[in-house]
């Protein structure tokens, strides 16, 4: 009990506004600079106002008089990661609902994601009032730390038929008229949302799907007022005509079946991002408690009682929905395969909150390695989470260390390169130059 209260009482000291800091001179870490260049061997790089001011070989890099330094002999530098699919706000220990949705749990959450070195997210339709907005002002003027809020405020889909969580559907707009749709869009938009999401999904034949006129409606007035359209999606074909209309970005892989060639056609010459989001359906493949809830990362930032109810969550699995599930996820890594094979633009997204004890944060490293483990290189990994997603999220600022950026980085204790599994050995994670007190 008392280091968990240890650990909400740190969590409450790192979202306050931090000194202004003198320069630092970090050297003698394996740097990533950018995920899709090679890194660079026993590294300096001077941070100094938040931001990366040179980068180079240790002992090339010229510092001001009286810098501090800091020893990364051994270690390895990463950029922050970007996650560009999560549903903040509604758990909150063992409690989902919509009555988690407070300042104080937002902030929490943040801290969390700041812990795990993820240095923005975005919420993807599910938020409530505004609160997001507030906290992501908040962030602009440097009164508030944690990664970064970035919002797509409500969500658009046919009445009833939008998250298919029950505590996460009232936070939906539900449309019948291209008219209501295009006015409704044209409300998120003068709140200043940082995009548009939709659901596409009958939800296995039980609620209404959004019809193709309601989103080309949507997406044509989100074009309109220059805000891109994020869907979630669940049918092939629903992906083509999605990507016929315009779409920015699909939130999930296909699910109905494998991805065929004509959808991989039609992604890349629409340049459609996708987020893989592969790690809510691979919860599913395991009859027994997997080893990644053994790992010491996510015990410290998930509360154990939630880990224990995650637990227990196996032994009421039966053998036809696990063999369900695994048939779903060969089909999603095939899928995942050919998207990457083809040069398609993969961004790193997790649904986070999006169903009850899918963990914040810490389901953004078990992405990665799932993303490696669908054929994907752990340098193309890396790209997705740090160099696309910022590109996508409007993160000038982020997803790489080179000068002129935002000192948002990740020291690991061993190489994600060799072993994207290294993403979890996080030993210090620093956001706009500040570290972050850990423990
Ligand atoms: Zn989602």
């Amino acid at each position: 009990m008392a280091v968990r209260l240890r650990f909400v009482k740190l969590l409450a000291i790192c979202a306050l506004p931090l000194p202004a800091a003198t320069p630092v001179l970090f050297e003698g870490a394996r740097l990533i600079v950018d995920a899709r260049r090679p890194p660079i061997e026993n590294a300096a790089f001077l941070v100094d106002n938040g931001r990366i001011v040179r980068v180079g070989r240790k002992g090339a890099v010229k510092a001001p008089p009286g810098v501090a330094h800091v020893d990364l002999s051994g270690k390895t530098v990463m950029p922050a990661l970007i996650d560009a699919h999560v549903h903040l706000g509604y758990q909150k220990d063992l409690v989902y609902s919509a009555g988690n949705f407070t300042r104080e749990n937002l902030i929490d959450q943040l801290n969390r994601y700041a812990y795990c070195g993820i240095a923005a997210v975005l919420s993807l339709g599910t938020d409530l009032g505004d609160l997001p907005f507030e906290l992501r002002a908040e962030q602009q003027s440097g009164k508030l730390g944690g990664a970064l809020y970035r919002t797509a405020g409500r969500g658009f889909a046919a009445p009833n038929a939008g998250p298919g969580t029950p505590e996460l559907k009232a936070s939906a707009y539900g449309v019948t008229t291209e008219e209501e749709a295009r006015r409704l869009v044209r409300v998120e938009i003068a709140r200043h949302v940082d995009f548009i999401k939709i659901w596409v999904d009958d939800r296995n034949g039980t609620v209404q799907k959004l019809s193709p006129a309601l989103y080309r409606a949507i997406i044509d007035e989100a074009h309109r007022h220059r805000t891109r359209v994020i869907a979630h999606v669940y049918y092939l074909d629903d992906a083509k005509e999605l990507a016929r209309a315009g779409i920015d970005a699909f939130a999930h892989l296909v699910r109905d079946r494998e991805m065929d060639g004509e959808v991989i056609a039609l992604i890349k010459q629409h340049n459609v991002l996708v987020m893989p989001n592969i790690a809510i359906s691979e919860n599913g493949v395991h009859a027994q408690p997997p080893a990644w809830l053994d790992d010491p990362l996510l015990h410290e930032v998930a509360p154990a009682a939630v880990i224990d109810r995650v637990r227990g969550s196996y032994a009421r699995r039966t053998p036809e929905g696990v063999a369900r599930a695994q048939k779903i996820y060969r089909d999603m890594q095939r899928s995942l395969a050919k998207l990457n094979a083809a040069g398609v633009r993969i961004g790193l997204g997790t649904d986070d909150g999006a169903i009850r004890d899918h963990f914040y944060a810490y389901t953004a490293l078990r992405e990665l390695q799932l993303m490696v483990d669908g054929g994907m290189t752990p340098a193309q990994t890396l790209t997705a989470a740090t160099v696309t997603s910022a590109e996508f999220l409007r993160l000038p600022d982020h997803g790489t260390l080179d000068p002129g950026k935002s000192a948002d980085f990740v020291v690991l204790d061993a190489n994600p390169l060799d072993n994207i599994a290294n993403a979890t050995k996080i030993a210090q994670v620093y956001l706009r130059g500040q570290e972050i007190h850990r423990r």
